[in-house]
């Protein structure tokens, strides 16, 4: 059976514990190969090179260091079909998706490509009699980042794109579902002049993962995941003293207002709910139709386009989506739609009993879609991040508005109208980080900065744009005077700018 190694100091390193995970083809339900666990050794191993190549590449000018971004760049492109094979294989998202998900994190390198621009200090000339002050951004060092096994080649890229580009050494903990992805771009990143041991690749699970947590050699972590690992990874972090952002997960609402152009509205929200087998952190599984008009004209819609969507398996170009990452996963999100069924929601489409012809086996689920999902059900609380889509009738504007806004997750939100006015209001006022105005999946161009608010986030800062570049970095101050004549008295007290 293939097996995936570590990737430390610029080599593929076999690891030693023992310990393994299996890496399934959700498509035919089959181990396709077996993940190393590192130990905490093995994340030793991968922060002591990954000093090492740091001292040196903090020396290496900004321009140099853009120009293995953009080396990085043109290698991704070279090698966009078979990296985007390679992560639906393992993901299970079609390989539209999959070319999708590295294409966002491609435009992360491409705005690291221009990251000298902005690690340039400020400048005050004459502050004080014969005094400048300049600020400089200076890397921290040893940089983590540990991903979700949703966005193989984004998110990983969210990270380390900026962290490198500004001058850090940075060790990957992959999703151990699809680990192999992350892989391959540290093996391009050194392909495209990046010194080993400035990218490094540790598989694990909570054992890599509190063993990065720990070391003190490590000054920042940034995580995204599921919520509770993420307040986890937050709060062991930032105890040791590192620098940590958290992102967490999401439950994401899409209000229609009746004055909305509802075909648009329906499909757009199809595509968000359904998209990666709603295996998404900015999906729109819930959709909230402000009136009964609306709510049933919405409901029918989606029952029309539900007739049409086609799920296949990750390779069939006709296919919408394809199978769920896991077993495993495919049973929480059947237990969910049962969970529903109990509370009293109308499950007006089952996906359960979904099966594709000579992939019986393969991890499928059918779309399902509930229909009068109230706040107070368990399966409208929290995250179920499957093909499901759950209808939650309101009457009023300010019920749309307070349903996201009192969620636990604050991740992203949508309002569908030709109302200016209702939603610059509905923009301003709720209580969610990434807002959508006509725009199902507001996810923010990589020059922006990406981050939900409440249970989606913890810490204060966001992912990539300026944000990623201070997270990456730190100031330093210089207050500099040449004095020449004579010697000046001490002074006792603190110099002010009278
Ligand atoms: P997960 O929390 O299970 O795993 C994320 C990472 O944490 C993985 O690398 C995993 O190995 C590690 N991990 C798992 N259990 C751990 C433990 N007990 N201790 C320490 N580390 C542990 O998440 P997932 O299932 O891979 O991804 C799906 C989740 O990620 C969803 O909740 C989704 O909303 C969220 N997500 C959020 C964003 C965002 O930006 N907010 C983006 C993508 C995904």
């Amino acid at each position: 059976m293939r097996e995936i190694t570590h990737f430390i100091d610029g080599a593929a390193v076999t690891g030693t514990s023992g310990r393994f995970g299996d890496v399934f083809n959700p498509n035919t339900g089959e181990v396709q190969a077996r993940v190393q666990l590192a130990t905490a050794a093995e994340v030793d191993r991968a922060v002591r090179s990954a000093l090492t190549a740091q001292r040196d590449w903090a020396q290496v000018n900004p321009q140099r260091r853009a120009r293995v971004m953009f080396e990085f760049k043109r290698l991704i492109e070279r090698d966009m079909d078979a990296l985007a094979e390679l992560l639906s294989s393992e993901h299970g998202k079609v390989i539209a998706d999959s070319k999708g998900d590295i294409q966002r994190g491609l435009e992360v390198i491409e705005f690291a490509c221009g990251i000298p621009h902005l690690l340039k200090g400020e400048y005050t000339e004459g502050a004080g009699p014969g005094i400048d002050i300049y600020s400089m951004r200076q890397p921290l060092g040893v940089a983590a980042g540990i991903t979700p096994f949703n966005f193989p080649g984004m998110i990983p890229m969210w990270m380390f794109g900026i962290a490198i580009a500004t001058g850090n050494s940075f060790i990957l903990k992959p999703s151990e579902k699809d680990p192999s992805v992350p892989v391959k771009l540290a093996e391009l990143m050194m392909e495209a002049g990046a010194p080993a041991g400035v990218l490094n690749v540790v598989h694990g699970d909570k054992v890599a993962v509190d063993a990065i947590l720990d070391h003190p050699d490590i000054r920042a972590v940034s995580f995204v995941g599921s919520s509770d690992i993420a307040h986890y990874v937050y709060s062991r972090g930032t105890a040791a003293g590192k620098r940590v952002q958290a992102m967490g997960g999401a439950k994401n609402h899409g209000v229609i207002l009746p004055d909305a152009d509802l075909d648009q509205a329906v499909k757009d929200i199809i595509g968000a709910a359904y998209g990666s087998a709603g295996e998404r952190c900015m999906a729109l599984p819930v959709v909230v139709p402000v009136g009964k008009v609306t709510a049933d004209a919405v409901r029918e819609r989606v029952l029309g386009e539900l007739e049409t969507l086609k799920v296949g398996i990750s390779t069939d170009p006709a296919a919408q989506y394809g199978p769920v990452v896991s077993q495993a996963h495919k049973q929480k999100i059947s237990d969910y739609i049962q969970m529903g069924v109990d509370e009293g929601a109308e499950l007006v489409v089952d996906g359960r009993g979904f099966s594709l012809q000579g992939y019986e086996q393969g991890f499928f689920i059918g779309p399902s879609l509930f229909d009068q999902v109230k706040p107070t059900m368990r399966t409208y609380q929290e995250e179920i991040f499957g093909p499901v889509l759950q209808i939650a009738r309101v009457e009023s504007f300010e019920e749309a508005l307070h349903l996201p806004s009192s969620h636990q997750y604050g991740n992203g939100v949508a309002i569908f109208t030709r109302n200016g006015r209702a939603a610059r209001e509905f923009a301003q006022q709720v209580n969610v980080g990434m807002v959508g105005i006509n725009v199902p999946i507001p996810v923010p161009v990589a020059y922006h900065t990406f981050g939900g608010w409440k249970r989606s986030a913890f810490g204060d800062v966001n992912q990539h744009g300026l944000e990623g570049v201070r997270f990456y970095t730190k100031v330093k101050t210089v207050t500099a005077r040449w004095p020449e004549g004579a010697v000046e008295d001490s002074a006792f007290v603190i110099p002010t700018m009278k």
